[in-house]
């Protein structure tokens, strides 16, 4: 699995991921943070609570040192004993109280500057309570002059300087409380900075995690889009949307006129086979772009799947030019492709179908439009490839009776009971030297349960373009062994049934063993039989097959050429392969002996046969004047209508016992 295949399917993923992880931090980021303005804010509490715990003793600590200074000062005014005790009790206390009040500032932590301001109050209170105690002594002494004197000159003094120092300490209390309060205040003010900012980072990282998750997204679906569209190998539009492209030509100008364009390659599978699937992607490739270099804007070309392409042109004012167009356009595409330095040929059939508003149209629907430019691609591979067609009903009629027949025929094989439908008669080949009746050729018949005869020719070749002819040969093999059984079991042994085989190689192949595992089965010979094979499949089989057939022709087996002159002229096979005889075609037989070139065809391919020490039968015997061509110039055996029509096979076996 690659990377983006793999990112891409995740993506849906990393939203509610990138959520979850981004709410977690801001959960707790917010709670750190909350947590630490609650520390800090108890912080300043405890601190503001010190201040003024401290604040509170330098007062008392003043007020007690102002007091006493205060009692003094009355001590020195009163001359009663016993308001002199009382003061002095006063006195007493108050020392109590500024000393527990300085006892309890000093407990606490205090930094240098405060301790030195503490110590100097020290010393200062110290000399202030001394000073005291020698006013009070002089006032018990009665020397209240002297006490005054002191009083005034050293201890007012002193009480202000022990008051300025408190007064200083109270200031730098208040000072560092407030550089502690500040800096919590700092502390937190940055904790709430802190907050916002993460908050407004997560809500940005969400943002844009939102917006990536949503394009991409968008990218997929415009992706998935484009795929569902368009195919992949040509980058050209699909089947489904190029119907949508039709539909649209429809109903946006309803009075235009355009053509459906159906491009088949001639014989693509066998170049795929031939040179591999890569190769066969690049001719695809390239017969794609050739297509358009000759198109223009307006037209749509799409691929419709394997080596089928189909055209909206809709470059055009009439069927004339759509005629002039594609007839230019076959000729263009009957060209060679250049790949891996392999020069490639290649041939299309083309069919189209015209819109018109005119009433000549060939549908009215993309649906239509389509099957019937298909029907007409079809009739050009009917007519021999590489040429175009355009639809018609006729050809439309014709192909959809080929489609018929080869429905029912399929139907018709695959039931137990075929035999219900399909039969054999014979038709006898005679010696022309003597009228002997040696052998005969077994002919498929079909008769429909509603009693249509099917023109053999007609279904056979149907047959022989779908995959229906193996059951074909299978059914005339079974067919004919039994046949030949039969008449062996009634005692005729000396008439060999000569059977039609075609097909491709394979399906050849197979029939053959087939035929041979049949005689062996039944008990029978295979010197009584022979097949008929045409020009086309002996090209075609393999080194195997000649093999094979050497072994059935050496065991008796009579190998024919049928509808010999029609096929391909290259004769070689006559030397390669083990032929028997040559059966020239009806076709050259029936102007015997008026026209002039078929009595010189017939004469060489008589003398030509017999060089090569081979039988020559003309088939389509119908007249006495043809037979006496023929025995004029040496031809072996003749068949038909002059001698006898294809028979039932007991009427074949009459003829046989009359003889
Ligand atoms: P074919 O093999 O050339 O068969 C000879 C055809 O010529 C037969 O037509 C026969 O009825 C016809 N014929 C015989 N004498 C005369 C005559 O004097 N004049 C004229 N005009 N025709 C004559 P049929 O039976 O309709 O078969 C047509 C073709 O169908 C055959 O041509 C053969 O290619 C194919 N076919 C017939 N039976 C089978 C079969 O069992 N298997 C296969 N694979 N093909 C068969
Ligand atoms: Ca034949
Ligand atoms: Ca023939």
């Amino acid at each position: 699995m690659s990377f983006t295949s793999c990112f891409s399917r995740s993506y849906k993923y990393l939203l509610p991921l990138g959520f979850f992880v981004i709410i977690s931090i801001m959960v707790f980021t917010n709670f750190f943070a909350i947590t630490l303005i609650g520390e800090n804010s108890k912080s300043m509490v405890g601190t503001i609570q010190q201040n003024i715990y401290s604040d509170n003793l330098l007062k008392k600590m003043t007020q007690a040192s102002f007091d006493r200074s205060l009692i003094l000062s009355e001590m020195l005014q009163t001359n009663d004993p016993f308001k002199n005790d009382e003061l002095f009790l006063e006195l007493n206390t108050l020392a109590t109280t500024y000393v527990t009040s300085r006892a309890k500032f000093e407990s606490q932590d205090l930094d240098q500057h405060m301790q030195e301001l503490l110590d100097a109050e020290g010393t200062m209170s110290n000399n202030l309570g001394a000073l005291q105690l020698r006013i009070y002594e002089l006032i018990q002494l009665d020397k209240k002059v002297q006490a005054v004197k002191i009083f005034n000159d050293k201890a007012i003094s002193l009480q202000r300087g022990v008051h300025d120092i408190i007064h200083k300490m109270t200031k730098h209390q208040y000072a560092s409380s407030q550089i502690s309060i500040d800096k919590l205040k700092e502390n937190n003010n940055s904790a709430v900075s802190n907050i916002l900012i993460l908050n407004l980072i997560s809500i940005s990282i969400c943002i844009i995690l939102t917006f990536f998750v949503i394009n991409k997204q968008r990218k997929s679906d415009a992706r998935l889009a484009q795929l569902a569209n368009t195919d992949v190998l040509t980058n050209l539009p699909n089947r489904s949307s190029f119907k949508a492209f039709i539909d649209k030509s429809i109903d946006k100008s309803p009075e235009d006129i355009f053509s459906i364009v159906f491009f088949d390659i001639d014989h693509f599978k066998s170049i795929n086979d031939n040179y591999g699937h890569e190769i066969g992607d690049k001719i695809l490739r390239q017969y794609a772009a050739k297509i358009k270099t000759k198109i223009k804007e307006e037209d749509i070309l799409s691929r419709f799947g394997g080596d089928e392409f189909v055209l909206l042109l809709r470059s055009i004012n009439s069927k004339q030019d759509a005629i002039d167009f594609i007839s230019k356009l076959s000729k263009d595409l009957d060209t060679s492709c250049t790949i891996d330095n392999k020069e490639i040929f290649i041939t299309s059939s083309i069919g189209a179908s015209i819109y018109s508003n005119n009433g000549e149209s060939d549908g009215s629907s993309a649906k239509s439009l389509l099957k019937n430019a298909d029907i007409a691609m079809y009739s050009a591979k009917e007519s021999g490839r590489n040429c175009y067609q355009f639809f018609s009903i006729k050809t439309k009629n014709i192909i959809e009776k080929g489609h018929a027949i080869t429905y029912a025929l399929h139907k018709i094989l695959k039931s137990k009971n075929a035999n219900n439908e399909l039969y054999m008669k014979f038709q006898p080949l005679l010696n022309i030297a003597d009228n002997n009746i040696k052998e005969c050729e077994a002919l498929l018949r079909w008769k429909t349960k509603d009693g249509l005869i099917v023109s053999t020719a007609e279904f056979i070749a149907h047959a022989e373009k779908s995959n229906l002819i193996e059951k074909i040969n299978n059914f005339v093999i079974d067919e004919s062994c039994q046949q030949q059984k039969h008449w062996h079991e009634l005692g005729v042994f000396d008439i060999k049934i000569n059977i039609n085989l075609s097909g491709n190689k394979k399906i050849f192949a197979e029939s053959l063993m087939r035929l041979d595992k049949k005689i062996i089965e039944l008990g029978l010979s295979p010197s009584q039989f022979g097949i008929e094979l045409t020009e086309r499949t002996i090209m075609e089989v393999s080194e195997k097959t000649i093999q094979k057939l050497k072994k059935l022709r050496n065991a008796g087996m009579k190998i024919a050429i049928d509808d010999f002159g029609t096929g391909y002229s290259s004769l070689s096979y006559l030397k390669k392969l083990p032929i028997t005889t040559i059966k020239i075609d009806k076709s050259f037989i029936s102007d015997l002996p008026n026209d002039k070139d078929d009595r010189e065809l017939v004469k060489t391919i008589i003398t030509l046969g017999h060089s090569l020490n081979l039988d020559i039968v003309a088939e389509g015997v119908e007249t006495i004047e043809q037979l006496d061509f023929l025995r004029l110039h040496n031809c072996d055996i003749a068949q038909g209508y002059y001698f006898h029509y294809p028979l039932k096979q007991d009427e074949m076996i009459e003829l046989k016992v009359a003889a």
